[in-house]
């Protein structure tokens, strides 16, 4: 196996191992807030910190950020942990944030006594007002010099619900001049009467992001905490509380976040997509969740590949979307087993085989797997074919029919083109051919040669479904980075549904999740709306990349 270099981060989690620095651990963790579905900007941090937990002997923890009462819900929970199991990972424990809340009021606490943080009764608009900026320092509250045990009463009876949302606040006392704004006198808590989906009412105050996530992590011993660049200015703070507070000295780095194009990934904006209807669920084929791209067919292994090879940077840039799909047609072209599927069918006719009889042709189900196995294919009289595999006035490297043209039918017989039929509109309706019976595959006594070979499905033993067809779900490469609203950039044509496409008998069973190559096609997965009285699939990605750069 070829030797990679080592990512930024994996060279400091090798240095503090050598140096012992954080005595021969590795513990990461990983973070969502449970008020979406996650996406494939999650699974390259998943694939990270559970990944490096992996590489180093380590442990990795799911870790609920679940401070925010009003955005987050159970369902989310649920769904977090399905896919990141369906990943292929196991966390070592699952905890919430929530789960520290009376650790994190009594670290509140503690800076309170120790004179570092203060109850200010002004207005989350005073508050912004009296900032500064980087070229000017902010301005004291004149709440800023409350005494100990005033701060302590008032702290306390906001937790005991006297006052309502935004009354009052608990603010970090650290430097109102400071160069980083995030210092200047962070808020901290706040009050905020809502039920939370795992603390109920109990709280009505709940502790801001950068009071919680360091502590948490310190709690749980983390110590390579890893986040998106994003919060490399919230670094200080994030060790200034772990410094006040004395405790365990859990270290954050940032790494840059993915952005891939045509694609947005902010939970917010793909709540919208989900709330307005726009797709029709977190889980549609043409989202950039995990459970989208699951439905649509992607692999584990292919998202693992996928986040493998982008690896981890420290600046932001763009990844082509064509990148991940080149990773699924790579997995799936292993293991998927090929199928015989006709999206766009006319009838073939093959007027010098026997009405009524049928033949049970035995199909390789994987050339690239060895141990794919074989399966029944039946063969008749009347097939089923791709319109666009027959032409009436064939273009010159057209090796597929026409009249008086032969082509192979995969697996069974050469056929000529003999005659065909047309409706008054002048669609084909019928294509007539003979087939060669010293021709079949694999008793091939002919002696001649064909150019093509196209698919086909026995017209008696074909089951119908419904195939749906993807397309980006944005028509520009950067929506976001777009003028106006990123929903004016979505493509109206990001699906189209075939309701009569023929597959063949062997599918008939087929369960949500099943892949497949239909030869010719592209990758196809069952869809989760299949029964086994209406097949659907969806439409994986094509055989080849058909991105024009
Ligand atoms: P969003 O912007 O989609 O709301 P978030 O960062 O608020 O994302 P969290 O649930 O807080 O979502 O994220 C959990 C973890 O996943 C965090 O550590 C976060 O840094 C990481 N993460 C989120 N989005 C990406 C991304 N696009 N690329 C890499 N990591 C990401
Ligand atoms: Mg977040
Ligand atoms: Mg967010």
């Amino acid at each position: 196996t070829e030797e990679k270099s080592l990512n930024f981060i994996e060279e400091i989690i090798e240095k503090d191992l050598a140096e012992g620095t954080t005595g021969g651990r590795v513990q990461t963790r990983f973070p969502p807030e449970p008020n979406g579905y996650l996406h494939i900007g999650h699974a390259k941090s998943i694939c990270l910190n559970f990944g490096l937990a992996k590489k180093y002997n380590g442990q990795c923890n799911l870790r609920f950020d679940d401070t925010n009462p009003s955005t987050e819900e159970t369902e989310y929970v649920e769904s977090i942990k399905e896919d990141v199991k369906w990943l292929g990972f196991q966390w070592a424990n699952e905890l919430y944030a929530s789960n520290y809340f009376d650790q994190l009021y009594a670290f509140a606490t503690q800076l309170i006594q120790k004179g570092l943080a203060y109850v200010d009764d002004s207005t989350s608009e005073e508050i912004a007002a009296t900032k500064g900026s980087t070229f000017e320092p902010g301005k004291n509250s004149p709440y800023r010099d409350r005494n100990v045990d005033e701060n302590l009463r008032l702290f306390e009876e906001m937790k005991d619900g006297k006052y309502k949302d935004g009354e009052k606040v608990l603010r970090a006392k650290v430097d109102m001049a400071h160069p980083n704004l995030l210092l200047r006198d962070p808020v901290i808590y706040r009050i905020k009467h809502a039920h939370h989906h795992r603390t109920g009412d109990k709280w009505c105050i709940y502790p801001m992001y950068d009071f919680a996530h360091g502590q948490s992590d310190s709690i749980e011993k983390i110590t390579h905490s890893i986040c998106t660049l994003e919060f490399i200015h919230h670094r200080p703070l994030y060790d200034w509380f772990i410094e006040q507070l004395e405790i365990y000295p859990s270290h954050q780095y940032e790494f840059a976040r993915l952005n891939m194009t045509y694609t947005v990934m902010s939970k917010r904006k793909l709540l919208q997509l989900v709330n307005e209807g726009q797709v029709t669920g977190w889980n549609d084929p043409r989202m950039p969740t995990i459970s989208g791209m699951r439905r649509r067919g992607y692999t584990a292994d292919a998202i693992r590949q996928f986040c493998e090879t982008i690896g981890v940077a420290k600046r932001e840039n763009m990844i082509d979307v064509g990148l991940l799909e080149f990773c699924v047609r790579e997995s799936l072209n292993k293991s998927a087993n090929r199928v015989m599927a006709v999206l766009d069918p006319v009838k073939l006719v093959l007027t010098n085989y026997p009405e009524g009889q049928t033949e049970e042709l035995e199909l390789d189900n994987n050339p690239e797997d060895p141990n794919g196995g074989t399966r029944i294919v039946p063969f008749s009289r009347e097939m089923w074919i791709e319109r666009e595999d027959f032409m009436e006035n064939p273009a010159k490297k057209f090796f597929r029919l026409g009249p008086g043209l032969m082509v192979r039918l995969k697996g069974a017989y050469i056929i000529k083109c003999d005659d065909f039929k047309k409706d008054e509109n002048g669609n084909i309706t019928e294509i007539h051919c003979s087939y060669l019976p010293e021709s079949k595959s694999g008793n091939d006594t002919s002696g001649i040669n064909v150019k093509g070979t196209i698919h086909w499905v026995s017209v008696p033993h074909a089951k119908v479904a419904e195939v749906r067809l993807y397309d980006r779900l944005f028509k520009v490469e950067d929506p976001s980075s777009e003028e106006g609203d990123f929903k004016e950039y979505i493509n109206p044509n990001s699906v189209e549904v075939l309701s009569t496409v023929y597959i063949e008998p062997a599918l008939a069973n087929t369960k949500p999740g099943d892949r497949f190559q239909f030869l010719r096609k592209g990758y196809f997965a069952t869809d989760l709306d299949s029964t086994s009285e209406k097949l659907v699939f969806n439409k994986t990605v094509g055989l080849k990349d058909t991105w024009a750069k």
